[in-house]
Parts: C-alpha cells; sequence; structure tokens
C-alpha cells in the first residue's frame, strides 16, 4: 500500500523527479506530516536552559536580597553618617562657645581694666554690661556639653574660676567707685587676677583641646563610615548588577529560544496543514480514479469510455486540455478520436509514431514549459509548451503493444504539485488503454463469432439474427426486402479437379466479389459449403435480380490464382425470393429463395431466376 494516513517523523513526501520521469524515493505518493525538524532560515537554538533555569529564581532572590541589604545598608550609613556630622558640628560649637567664653572674659577684664586706667564711663558701662554675659556664655557651654562627665566637669571648675576672676574684679570696681581710682589700683593683688587668669585659659585650653581630639576622632569614625558605605554600595551593585546582567542574557536567550520554538510550531503548523491539504487532495484524486475504474467496467462503447476518460481528467486537472488518439487500422497513423478543455497547446488531428517521444519509448513523456533542455515533441508547435504550461505525452497500451495516444497540457502549477498527479494520470491512461483494448477484443470476439472464417462474411447465425430484425424494419416501412440463394455450379467438380484447398481458394475470392458488390446495409452470409446468401433490404425483384446479374457476371468474368496456377473461371446460380410477394417469414424466404436456386440448376445453372408465386 503506498498511501498512508500515518504521521511520521522526518517523512515529508518527496517531489518526484519528473523531468526523468522516475520517481525520487518511495515516499512520492504519501503525503505525509512530519514532526518539525529546526524551520530554515529560524536562528539556530541556544542549548537547553534547564540548568539555568533552576538556578534563576535564587539567583533573583540573592539579587533582591543583595539589593535590600545594599539599601538598608545605605540608609543606615547615611543614618551614621548624618550623626557623625551632627556630632562633628557639635564639636565645632563647643569650640567656637569656649572662644566665645574666653572672648567675653577677656571683654570683662579689658573694660575693667580701662575703667581703672582712665576712670572714663563708658568704659565702666561696657563693663558692668559684658560681666552678666560671661555667665550667660559658660552657661551656654556647659548646656553643649553636659553629655561629656570630663568637659562638664571642667566647664563648672571654669564656670567657677570665672566667678571668683569676676568677683575680684566687681570688688576692685566697687572700691574705684567708693575711694577712686588709686585706692583700687592698690586694692588689686595682680597675682590673685593672673593665677585666675591662667587658670581659666589653662581650663579653656585642655576643653578645646579635649573637644579637638573628640573632633578627629569623629572625622576619622566619619570618614570610615563613608567609605565603608561607599564599599558596601558599590559591591553590593556590582554583585547585584553582575547576577542581573546574567540573568538578563538567561532570559534574553530563554526569550530567543521560545521565539525560535514559536516560529517553529509556526513552521510546522504550517507544513502540518499543507500536509493535510495534499492528504485531502490525494484521497478525492483516489476517489475520482477508482470511480473511474468502476464506471470503466460497466462501458460498453469507445464513446462512452472516451467521454469518462475526459470527464475523469477535467476532475482531477480541471485546467487542463488535450486530445485521445487511437491508432488507425492501417497501424501507421494515430488519428485523433476526441478533444478536451481549451487547447493550451495544439496538437494535429492525425500524427504518426515517430513524431512523439511517449509513443517512441512507450513510456510517460512530460515536458514543462520553461524546461528548454528536454526533447520537444514533434506533434507539437514549436516552442511549446509555453511557460506555465506542462505537456504530458502517456501512450496507451494493451498487451498487443500501442493503440493511442493520450496527450494532456495543463496548467505547470497544477502538475508541479508534488502529490503525484502525473502518476495518476499515468494510472487513467493505463486503464483507458486496458479499457478500449478490451472492447476492440470483444468487438473482435463477437464479430469472429458472426463471421464465417474463410470468406469472412457473415455466418448463418448471424443470417438468421438479422433477417427477422430487417424483415420487421421493412414491413413496418411497407418496404420490399430481397433474399438471394447463391451456390456455385459443380464445385464438386472444381474439388476434385484442384483439390480441396484450390475449392477455399475460389470460396474466399467469391466471398470478396460478393462483398464489394452489395451496399452497406446489405447483409452478405456464407449460408453453409459452396452457399451463400444475400439479404438486401429495400431492394424489389427486380433490382435484386440485377444485382445478383452483375454479381453472377463477375464471378464468370474470373480466375482464381492458387499455387501460381490460374483455375477456373466458375459460374454460380441465383435464386430470389423477395418479401412480400414471395413470403412474409424469413424461414419462407429462404425456403422460397433455395427452391428458387434449385429451379434455376435445373433450367441448366449460371442463371439468376426469381419466381413470382405474387396472384
Ligand atoms: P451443383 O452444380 O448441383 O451445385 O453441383 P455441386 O457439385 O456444386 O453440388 P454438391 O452439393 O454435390 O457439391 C458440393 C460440394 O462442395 C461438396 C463438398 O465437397 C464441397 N464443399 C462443401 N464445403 C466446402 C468447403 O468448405 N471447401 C471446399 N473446398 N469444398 C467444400
Ligand atoms: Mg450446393
Ligand atoms: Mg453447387
Amino acid at each position: 500500500m503506498r498511501c498512508c494516513a500515518a504521521i511520521q517523523a522526518g517523512s515529508l513526501p518527496q517531489r518526484r523527479d519528473r523531468r526523468h520521469g522516475s520517481a525520487a524515493k518511495p515516499m512520492g505518493r504519501c503525503a505525509l506530516a512530519r514532526i518539525p525538524g529546526p524551520v530554515p532560515g529560524s536562528p539556530a537554538l541556544p542549548a537547553s536552559p534547564s540548568r539555568i533555569s533552576r538556578y534563576r529564581l535564587p539567583a533573583f532572590a540573592v539579587a533582591l536580597v543583595l539589593l535590600v541589604g545594599v539599601a538598608i545598608a545605605s540608609l543606615t550609613a547615611v543614618a551614621g553618617l548624618r550623626s557623625s556630622n551632627a556630632w562633628i558640628e557639635h564639636s565645632y560649637e563647643v569650640i567656637n562657645q569656649i572662644e566665645v567664653v574666653e572672648r567675653s572674659i577677656r571683654a570683662v577684664e579689658a573694660n575693667a581694666r580701662a575703667y581703672r586706667l582712665t576712670g572714663h564711663p563708658d568704659f565702666r558701662s561696657e563693663y558692668l554690661a559684658a560681666a552678666p554675659e560671661v555667665d550667660r556664655t559658660i552657661e551656654a557651654l556647659t548646656m553643649l556639653i553636659r553629655d561629656n562627665p570630663d568637659q562638664d566637669t571642667r566647664a563648672r571648675h571654669l564656670r567657677d574660676i570665672a566667678r571668683q576672676h569676676l568677683a575680684e574684679l566687681r570688688r576692685v570696681h566697687d572700691l574705684q567707685e567708693a575711694r577712686g581710682a588709686e585706692a583700687a589700683r592698690l586694692a588689686t593683688d595682680p597675682g590673685t587676677v593672673l593665677r585666675q587668669w591662667g587658670e581659666i585659659e589653662g581650663i579653656g585650653s585642655q576643653m578645646r583641646r579635649d573637644e579637638l581630639r573628640l573632633l578627629a576622632e569623629r572625622k576619622a569614625a566619619n570618614h570610615r563610615q563613608a567609605v565603608q558605605l561607599s564599599v558596601i554600595v558599590i559591591l553590593g551593585m556590582l554583585a547585584s548588577g553582575a547576577i542581573m546582567v546574567i540573568l538578563m542574557k538567561s532570559l534574553t536567550r530563554e526569550n530567543r529560544r521560545a521565539l525560535g520554538l514559536e516560529k517553529e510550531a509556526r513552521g510546522a503548523a504550517h507544513e502540518m496543514a499543507l500536509s493535510m491539504d495534499q492528504v485531502n487532495r490525494l484521497s478525492r484524486q483516489r476517489h475520482e480514479l477508482s470511480r473511474y475504474s468502476g464506471l470503466l467496467q460497466s462501458c460498453t462503447t469507445r464513446d462512452e469510455i472516451v467521454q469518462l476518460s475526459i470527464e475523469t481528467i477535467l476532475r482531477l486537472l480541471p485546467g487542463a486540455s488535450g486530445r485521445i488518439y487511437l491508432l488507425r487500422a492501417s497501424q501507421k497513423f494515430h488519428d485523433s478520436v476526441a478533444s478536451f478543455g481549451e487547447a493550451m497547446i495544439s496538437s494535429p488531428d492525425a500524427l504518426l509514431p515517430e513524431d512523439c517521444w511517449a509513443l517512441r519509448r512507450g513510456q510517460m513523456h512530460m515536458l514543462a514549459g520553461v524546461d528548454r533542455r528536454q526533447l520537444g515533441c514533434g506533434h507539437l508547435d514549436p516552442g511549446m509548451p509555453a511557460p506555465g504550461v506542462t505537456s504530458i505525452c502517456l501512450p496507451l497500451s494493451a498487451q498487443s503493444g500501442s493503440i493511442g495516444l493520450l496527450h494532456v497540457s495543463a496548467p505547470t502549477e497544477q502538475v508541479d504539485h508534488g502529490d503525484g498527479i502525473d502518476e495518476l494520470i499515468g494510472q487513467l491512461a493505463e486503464q483507458l488503454g486496458l479499457a478500449i483494448a478490451n472492447l476492440q477484443l470483444r468487438e473482435t470476439l463477437r464479430t469472429q463469432s458472426l463471421r464465417d472464417p474463410l470468406t469472412g462474411l457473415f455466418n448463418r447465425r448471424y443470417l438468421e439474427e438479422s433477417l427477422g430484425r430487417e424483415l420487421q424494419r421493412c414491413e413496418r416501412r411497407g418496404l420490399p426486402l430481397s433474399v438471394l440463394m447463391l451456390d456455385v455450379d459443380h464445385f464438386k467438380r472444381f474439388n476434385d479437379t484442384h483439390g480441396h484447398a484450390a475449392g477455399d481458394a475460389l470460396l474466399s475470392q467469391i466471398g470478396r466479389q460478393i462483398e464489394a458488390a452489395v451496399r452497406d446495409e446489405d447483409i452478405a452470409c456464407r449460408y453453409g459449403g459452396e452457399e451463400f446468401t444475400l439479404v438486401m433490404p429495400e431492394l424489389d425483384a427486380a433490382s435484386a435480380c440485377a444485382r445478383a446479374e452483375r454479381i453472377r457476371r463477375q464471378v464468370e468474368m474470373t480466375t482464381v490464382q492458387h499455387l501460381g496456377q490460374q483455375l477456373g473461371p466458375v459460374t454460380i446460380s441465383i435464386g430470389i425470393a423477395t418479401f412480400p410477394g414471395d413470403g412474409y417469414a424469413p424461414h419462407l424466404l429462404l425456403q422460397m429463395a433455395d427452391a428458387t436456386l434449385y429451379r434455376a440448376k435445373a433450367e441448366g445453372r449460371n442463371r439468376v431466376l426469381h419466381v413470382s408465386y405474387a396472384p
């Protein structure tokens, strides 16, 4: 079985190489779908991504954790930086406040001294205004450093010393106010003032140093935090970035693979659809061919066979045209017995076997319009077939050999489908050839059963069959019919003299002469032995007599060539009976003609006789 509906991997139907008329592969007739391989033109697919895709989710999680970690670390570090910046600022504020305290003490000191030396009231009012400031600045300093116990202790100490110093200045001021500048100068103890001032400066320096140390430490911590933050951010970003890049690449590859698979799937679906289309077409074509085979069995005439074949060809190839040729009896020419379709390529009404490659080689000869390397048949016009048209010559063969030719021309796209339509047409041609050969054989057999082999005339069986029919026909139409009975005179003597074979040759020649002398509608038979019967419809007795006389004379004048010898001539006697005068039934007419023949014999032979019994 050459056709199958199964779907096999990688087995698309292979196109036949029509140019050489040979099947490329056994798959030629099978329309099969295939499991798709790579679609031509699609990019090479990457290796299976299962290994990467297994790690994709954890990698995403790691990247996410890294990003979240970087974000948290950044926020923490920023908060730390902000805090340490605040502390740095705080240190600067403390240092600044220490200087403010020192400046305020110095201002009080300077104004008090200037007032003592000059007694100018402006300095006094300056002094009185600046004195309370000292306490306020020290209070502000104390507020700033209250978190630092060491500094706090020092600040309290500074406040005490400053207060003592201010009290001393106040004492001198009050003395100056009460007793004058000289008394105040004498009451001033430079040692106490210097000691107090020295202590104030010492505490201020110590506090400044300590604060500068703290500032340096905070700056260093701040720098460390900044570096750590940078490292965390850079490393985190690099790591998550690297994971993202890998994931992106993996996704891109996956995407590409998915696209490739999708394209492949689309290609496979398309091919599947084409294959199904091909299967359907093939199945329809096969159905047509099997219908053709079935109907062919029932055809009884050549015209029916030809008509059915043309119909089937046009169903298989709707755009086709062509001719059916049959070999003439002379065996020389192929005559066109039918043409069909709107001729795309003209081919003559009669062609010689040497005009066609298919007839010469006994096999299909196909020629596509564009292919000029192939040999064109002589029966086609030069330059034919035109581009886009394919010419197919198919010999019609039987056991006896070639009996004709089927020439089909069709649009190349219809023939070139790759579904073996040419093979189907080839099978149709085979069946057509066999059907016509069978019909011819049947006709030959039928003829043989009705003909006498020696003379080629109809036999007695056919005479009995047809005489009744012809008589009825003439009776219906009111026409006459004549029956002639012929007998060779002294044939026994001829046989005895020249031999039986010579007698046969003579009978054969008389048969040919009778055949040549009668009309198409007459029925010439060998009745038996050397007796012949002629049925002549629509001929009355007089006309029948005239014809019989002509035959008699012809025989009388002819000699027979046998084994290089001239034999004869012989004579014949003819008895005639005519409907309706001599009888109404076939057997009566035959009897009457026979009786008249005997009478002619009796009257001396070599004569034509009709005896009218009509009243
Ligand atoms: P008549 O003029 O009275 O008809 O004489 P006849 O000799 O022709 O008549 P007859 O009926 O006596 O002889 C017929 C002969 O024809 C007898 C037979 O040998 C011969 N005959 C019959 N059939 C054939 C045949 O097929 N071939 C040959 N060679 N001779 C045949
Ligand atoms: Mg006889
Ligand atoms: Mg005879």
